[in-house]
């Protein structure tokens, strides 16, 4: 017997939501601004609300995964006490401060809420290795985490705080577009000798699988630490490889901002005393800017 659900917002992400939570059997309310995105979903077998009240009065669990936290609110704060007994998750993207103020917004409303950040794409969505990262009352989330379970096999909770998902999410966004923006630079660098980055490619791979995935639990454990030593590529000699990239990209006529990025922040690094220091230090300058 699983919990009802109901799932606001039917969009990309919305819709394979309620897809998953129809598909496990949970019976489910669906509401969208656009009421025909709800057609495939009703033929499935959910029941179509005909307003946003209607859908929260459906289910005490509503999940809402709409663009933005501003739309998330403009169809919320018109509810008034709709509301009380309803517990809300908001897997709709956002900044932490969204987030912390929403659950604010929340409290003084009189519901329970929890946020979430979405960290999988919507064809992902029910199976074991999406990840959703939940924040808010532990009690509240462990009464919907079977439901929850539904659509994400790895559903984490990391605590009371409801702007840590939304941290998390940024934070990982990050690590991704940068990690994907040196690779390009690399390519970049290549192809204007017309090397195939398919030829390239091999060295690249061995490169994140040998030298750079090897050396991130022991960064961070220096950042935890707080103390960068050097284990025989300290941060003054790196600053000068890093000038040969800076050169050789202009050379080379490729953009050279990347690297004169990481140029002015290992020598603000070295400023700091980190000459001799690993290169984990570049931290402390990315923690603290001047
Ligand atoms: P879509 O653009 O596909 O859908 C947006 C949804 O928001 C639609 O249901 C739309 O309604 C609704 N909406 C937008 N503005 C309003 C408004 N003012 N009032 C009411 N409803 C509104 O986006 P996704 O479904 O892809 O994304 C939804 C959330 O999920 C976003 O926060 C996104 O960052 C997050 N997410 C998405 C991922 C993805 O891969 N798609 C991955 C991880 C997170 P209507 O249909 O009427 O336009």
């Amino acid at each position: 017997n699983r919990a009802p659900v109901t799932v606001i917002g039917l969009g990309s992400m919305g819709s394979a939501l309620a897809k998953s939570f129809v598909a496990k059997g949970h019976p489910t309310t669906v509401w969208n601004r656009t009421p025909e995105k709800a057609d495939d979903l009703v033929a499935a077998g959910a029941v179509r609300a005909a307003s946003v009240a209607e859908a929260v009065a459906a289910s005490e669990l509503v999940v809402v995964c709409v663009l933005d936290y501003h739309a998330m609110r403009e169809l919320f704060d018109p509810l008034g006490d709709a509301l009380s007994g309803r517990t809300v998750v908001n897997l709709t993207s956002g900044t932490p401060e969204e987030a912390r103020e929403t659950a604010k917004w929340a409290a003084e409303r009189g519901f329970d809420y929890v946020d979430g950040a979405i960290m999988a794409i919507p064809p992902m969505i029910g199976s074991e290795e999406a990840l959703i990262f939940y924040g808010g009352p532990q009690a509240v989330y462990d009464a919907h985490s079977a439901s929850l379970a539904t659509i994400a096999g790895a559903g984490t909770y990391l605590g009371e705080d409801a702007g840590l998902p939304s941290l998390y999410d940024v934070a990982l966004l990050g690590l991704m577009w940068t990690t994907w923006a040196g690779f390009m630079h690399s390519l970049a660098l290549v192809k204007s000798e017309n090397v195939d980055a398919a030829a390239f490619l091999p060295y690249a791979q061995a490169w994140f699988e040998h030298v750079i995935s090897p050396e991130v639990p022991g960064i961070a454990g220096q950042v935890d630490a707080g103390d960068y030593p050097d284990e025989g590529s300290a941060l003054g000699m790196q600053a000068i490889a890093i000038e040969h990239l800076v050169d050789a990209s202009r050379a080379q006529g490729v953009d050279a901002a990347l690297p004169e990025f990481l140029k002015q922040r290992a020598q603000e690094a070295i400023k700091r005393g980190h000459a001799g220091s690993g290169f984990g230090a570049l931290f402390e300058v990315l923690r603290k800017p001047e």
